[in-house]
Parts: structure tokens; C-alpha cells; sequence
């Protein structure tokens, strides 16, 4: 492939990023929040996020923003003062990096805003990353410097027809574990978040066997089908109805949880949670 060619495509491919999302950038007055997730407080320098996927339990904040922003996915807020509002600011407690976008979306190639915000946060924080991006691995150099971190990313097999509805925009499944292997390599403490779990299309065995070798431990979360919105139910309905069925059906859906927990406790590995909503 020539030079030119690969400068060609990598400027359609900056362009098309660019055109698909709508940038606002503001200016927060905190950026440390209290969080429910099960660690104490977590950080989003971005709102929004252009990964797109159609299942996004985070699309909820659109209610709190102006209707003129459009629709969720094709817009992201960047807190620009986000590396000023960690400088010289300790907390105590694990931080999570990020509940409601992901870090390492694709508008951060360019913009390096999570970047900025961990060259700037004191580095006796206690950081838990998460994201589906292999993107992440831009930052080990930093990561190095954290005394507590722990890194995760979200793996779900999805592929062909359910990753193009789903989660057109996010890394592979193979580049996401490409990706723990390399950050074990790199002696962090890693972590993957199996989710959605949806009955028929996760194999929950089959990213255990992929994965075991590079995480310290697993998180699970089935799918929250509220949560994730109409469009998606009605995608899952029409696309797959036969899992749809199931969960829908409470009591399909409690025997297919538990079949999902007989298999995670037979797999010998470390479990942080499963949420079951
Ligand atoms: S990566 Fe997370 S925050 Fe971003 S669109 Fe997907 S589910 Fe939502």
C-alpha cells in the first residue's frame, strides 16, 4: 500500500470522525464526583461519547442537556479545564474513570483530553480506567507512574451482525484483548467487563478462556434492557427475537442468570461483581 494512499485514508477517516461528532467544550466547576458505583468517586472529563453504542445505559443525561445538542452519540462535551480541576486535588478512595462516556472514544485521538487530565491528577490516587478502546494503550507511559491502578475493558464477543447494530464504533473483541495482554505484559492490574450479558449472543465461557491468562478479575453485567432504550429493545426484537424472548420473559431470563452464574463459578476466577438489574 503506498504512502499516499494510507495519508489519504487516514485523512477521510479524521474528516468522517469529525463530521460525526459535534464537539462542545465547557467549563466545569468540579470534576471529582460522588459516585454509586461501588468505589467512592468518579471522574468524566467527557459527557457523551461517540461511540455510539446502541445498548447505552448513559444516554439518560440527554435530559439534562439542551435539545438543540441532537441526538446521543453524535455529540460530546469535553470538560477543557478538567486537567486544571485535578491539579494539586487528592482524593482518598478508588476513583472511576468513567461512568458516563469513555475516555478513550475517538474523539480524544485528537483532542487528548484524558491524557492531559492524567499527566495533571495526583498520582497517590487510587484509579480504576475502563473503556472499549484499545486506544487506551497510548497511555501506559502514564499509567506507570500511578502507584494504584487498575485497568479494565469491557469484552463481549459481539461480532458480525450484533457488533454492527450494537457497537459500531468500539474496538474489536480481538483488539480489546490484544490489549489486556499487552497491558499484563506491562504488570498493571487489569480487569474485564463482560457486558451486556444477552441470552444467545455472549459466550460467556468463550471470553473466560480468551481472557483469564491477562485479567486479575472479572466483572459481569446483564443486560438492563430499560436502561439501554427503545431503540435497542426494538433492534433485539426485530433483529434477534429469540433473545429478545428471553428477556423479556422473567422467568427465562431468572433461569438463563442462573445458568450464567453456574458457569462464572465453575471457571475458577476472581469475581468482582454481577449486576443483575
Ligand atoms: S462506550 Fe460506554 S459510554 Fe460510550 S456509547 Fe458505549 S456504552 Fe455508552
Amino acid at each position: 500500500m503506498s504512502t499516499s494512499f494510507l495519508w489519504i485514508t487516514s485523512k477521510i477517516k479524521k474528516l468522517i470522525e469529525k463530521v460525526k461528532t459535534k464537539l462542545i467544550k465547557v467549563k466545569s466547576k468540579s470534576i471529582f464526583t460522588k459516585s454509586g458505583l461501588g468505589v467512592k468517586w468518579s471522574i468524566n472529563q467527557y459527557v457523551g461519547c461517540d461511540h455510539t453504542c446502541l445498548y447505552c445505559y448513559a444516554k439518560f443525561i440527554k435530559k439534562w442537556r439542551p435539545a438543540n445538542y441532537g441526538k446521543w452519540g453524535t455529540w460530546v462535551e469535553a470538560k477543557i479545564n478538567a486537567p486544571e480541576l485535578v491539579k494539586d486535588k487528592y482524593v482518598n478512595g478508588w476513583v472511576y474513570m468513567s461512568s458516563i462516556s469513555d475516555p478513550y472514544q475517538a474523539i480524544e485521538k485528537r483532542l487528548k483530553l484524558t491524557r492531559k487530565v492524567l499527566e495533571s491528577m495526583d498520582k497517590r490516587i487510587k484509579l480504576i480506567v475502563q473503556t472499549k478502546s484499545d486506544l487506551v494503550l497510548r497511555d501506559i507511559d502514564l499509567f506507570k507512574e500511578f502507584k494504584n491502578i487498575e485497568i479494565g475493558l469491557t469484552v463481549n464477543s459481539f461480532s458480525g451482525k450484533a457488533k454492527k447494530l450494537f457497537e459500531p464504533f468500539v474496538s474489536t473483541s480481538r483488539q480489546r484483548i490484544k490489549a489486556l495482554q499487552i497491558l499484563k505484559k506491562n504488570k498493571f492490574k487489569t480487569y474485564v467487563f463482560v457486558s451486556p450479558i444477552i441470552p444467545e449472543l455472549i459466550d460467556l465461557k468463550d471470553i473466560i478462556k480468551r481472557t483469564k491468562k491477562f485479567v486479575d478479575y472479572y466483572w459481569f453485567e446483564f443486560i438492563n434492557l430499560r436502561g439501554a432504550g427503545k431503540k435497542f429493545a426494538e433492534t433485539l426484537k426485530k433483529e434477534f427475537p429469540a433473545s429478545y424472548k428471553m428477556v423479556i420473559d422473567k422467568n427465562e431470563f431468572k433461569e438463563f442468570v442462573k445458568e450464567c452464574k453456574q458457569i462464572i463459578n465453575s471457571q475458577n476466577i476472581k469475581v468482582r461483581g454481577i449486576e443483575i438489574h
